[in-house]
Parts: C-alpha cells; structure tokens; sequence
C-alpha cells in the first residue's frame, strides 16, 4: 500500500514515515502543497495524509485541488492542528474523508489509515439498496433521492449504507464509529456527528420528508416519516 504524506515539518513528516513504514507501508514524501498535487496525480496512491496549514496553498486548496482533477477515489485523511468544528467542515468540504486533530496518537492514526484503505470486503448478494426514494447502487458507487443524483464521499457513502441496512433501529454513535470507521475505541470527538450532518445535508435538504432522524442521547435512526 502506497501513501502520500504532504506534510511541511520535516519532524512530523519523519515521524509518520517511520511509524507507517514500520507498518509495512510504502511512503512518499511531499513538503508543500504543488509537489504533493503533482505527486498525487502521477502515483497510484491508496491513501493520501494532508496536513491543512502548508507553505503556499494550504491543505484545503490541496484537497479541493486532488478532487476537480478527477482523482475521487484516494481517500484523503486531513491533518488538522485547528480542530474545531469549522476547521473540519471546511476540511470534509474539500473533499477529504476523515480528518485527525494534532497532536495525534500514532495508534489513532494507525487506526484512520486502515480504516481508509481497507477495500470493501463486503460479501453483498444484493446490490442496490432503497428507502423511500432513495436508491443505492453498491456495485455503481451512485445514490439518488427522487431520481435525482448525490455525490458522496466513500466515507458519506458506508455510513448511508449503514444506516440503510439498520433501517427502523436507532444506531449509536459508538455503533457508527464501529462499523464506518471500524475503530472499537472512542476517538473522543464529535466526527460522526459531523459526518451525520454532512450526509443529512446532501439526501434530506429539500426533501419532502426526511430519513435521518436524530434521537437525543441515543444515537440516530434512519427511517421514512
Ligand atoms: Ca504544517
């Protein structure tokens, strides 16, 4: 597996090379946001670690870069020092798949990485997927509510099939955190609350009824009014 790590601070750099080689992972390495784009388009990377504040154009602009080029399918973890709910909103809004507040645990970035590059190995018989008038098509990657396309990110794209396959069951955030981002410990955020919102955003807005239903200090269920 090959990861690009566009990262300006040679420490830090250094530190996530040796830490994810260890791990048996190939490692290139990007100090500014133009060589990592260049990079990016040029390698055949599973994942891509972007931090937000770099030298020129910052991750953001990075990110948003990456995606109009019609690399969609990298998923992109963003590195953030800022952390708050603005700064990662912004990040998700880019285009990235999951962010990690610095400082991090190397552990919880282990955890991120294999999360993201980990292939679905989801054995489906059954293809597509429908609640009201939301249709998924798992083998197409597609999503449309009343006929009318969405465009996820791969991380969007498992939790809505998550919650589409536990219809009518109110999940809870550490039941989400389990089984989309595949961590069985508390990352001690409000990610999936973020990721919620962002697909509540894309499939609800505007919709005659909403299937994203939130219930207060239990979780959330997903279901026709
Ligand atoms: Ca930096």
């Amino acid at each position: 597996m090959r990861i690009l790590v566009i990262e300006d601070e040679q420490s830090v750099s250094a530190f996530i090379r040796k830490g994810l080689e260890e791990q048996g992972y190939e490692v290139v390495q990007a100090f500014d946001g133009t060589t990592g784009i260049r990079l990016a388009s040029q390698g055949d990377f599973h994942l891509i670690l972007l931090d937000i504040v770099l030298p020129g154009m910052n991750g953001l602009e990075v990110c948003k870069t990456i995606r109009e080029r019609g690399d969609s399918s990298v998923p992109i973890l963003m590195l953030t020092a800022l952390g708050t709910t603005d700064d990662i909103v912004a990040g998700l809004d880019s285009g990235a798949d999951d962010y990690l507040s610095k400082p991090f645990k190397f552990k919880e970035l282990i955890a991120r990485v294999r999360a993201l590059t980990r292939r679905s190995t989801v054995d489906v018989s059954k293809s597509k997927l429908a609640v009201a008038d939301l249709e998924m098509d798992l083998d197409a990657k597609t999503v449309l509510r009343n006929g009318q396309p969405i465009q996820l990110t791969a991380r969007e794209f498992h939790l809505l099939e998550y919650f589409i396959r536990n219809r009518g069951k109110v999940v809870s955030r550490v039941d989400i955190l389990e089984n989309v981002w595949e961590v069985d410990f508390d990352l001690g955020t409000n990610v999936v609350d973020v990721y919620v919102n962002y697909l509540r955003n894309k499939i609800d807005k505007g919709a005659d009824s909403k299937l994203i239903h939130t219930k207060v200090g239990m979780g959330y269920v997903l279901k026709e009014d």
